[in-house]
């Protein structure tokens, strides 16, 4: 098992829910909806005080991928200045982004498979990952 994987499975035991909002609730870190623009997201800190922004004009799905997406840099890039997750860079790119995708996918589909008769794609959408991350699984 990856760290990522790893990371995903203390939290699923430690929070007892596979859902951002309310695991970003249970450990304090404070939440933002701003205006954005193209930035769907970031993550940072404040005087130490851990903090996420998210895109107020995102839909639902995006929004909660979003959370998810930054809530894995709180956990595994902690100290990192993280980029700003941006729609048509989603594939990109660095290592960071690319683990805090897997951490994302990990957690929203938190454990579940596919049912016998579901696509991939079916599956992945069914539990909030966007279509352009799917290549991430
Ligand atoms: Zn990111």
């Amino acid at each position: 098992m990856g760290q990522v994987q790893r990371e995903v499975s203390k939290l699923l035991q430690k929070h007892g829910t596979n859902n951002p909002w309310e695991i970003v609730n249970q450990k304090g870190i404070l939440l933002f909806f701003d205006e954005l623009g193209d930035i769907w997201g970031y993550y940072n800190r404040f005087v130490r005080v851990p903090m996420i922004h998210i895109n107020n004009e995102l839909t639902e799905f995006n929004s909660r991928f979003t959370c998810a997406h930054e809530l894995g840099h709180h956990l595994l890039h902690p100290n990192v200045n993280t980029p700003f997750l941006k729609k048509n860079t989603l594939f990109c790119v660095s290592k960071i982004e690319r683990e805090a995708n897997h951490f994302a996918i990990h957690l929203l589909t938190g454990g579940d498979k596919p049912y016998p008769d579901e696509t991939k794609q079916q599956f992945l959408l069914r539990n909030g990952i966007p279509v352009d991350m799917h290549c991430f699984y």
